[in-house]
């Protein structure tokens, strides 16, 4: 099985058969399932940086991002079994939440 290597239909990357699902990688599927958590993390980023710069409390939209985090986290668990790996999963994706939210607060 894991001698073969099989082409992913997304991006095009050279992968062992083992680690394909639906013709798609492991990079793919992480990214596909995380697509909808990633927009309403963006969506209640900018939601809070309004509510910052109108100075109104946004104690609760930061719990409702750590809640969108914690399911992303969750999700990445769910595709990922290996412990090490679905932890450089959720820092990559956090750090991609974080930078795009950065960028939003900075323009
Ligand atoms: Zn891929």
């Amino acid at each position: 099985m894991t001698g073969i290597l099989v082409f992913c239909r997304n991006c095009g990357k050279q992968v062992a058969s083992a680690e394909m699902r639906d013709g798609l990688c492991l990079d793919c599927r992480v990214s596909a399932s995380l697509a909808e958590l990633r927009r309403e993390h963006a969506r209640l980023w900018r939601k809070r940086e309004r509510y910052r710069s109108s100075g109104a409390n946004f104690d609760s939209i930061g719990r409702q991002v750590a809640r969108v985090e914690n399911r992303m986290a969750e999700k990445i668990r769910e595709l990922v079994s290996n412990d090490k790996q679905a932890g450089e999963y959720l820092k990559r994706e956090l750090e991609a939440a974080r930078g795009a939210r950065y960028t939003i607060s900075r323009s």
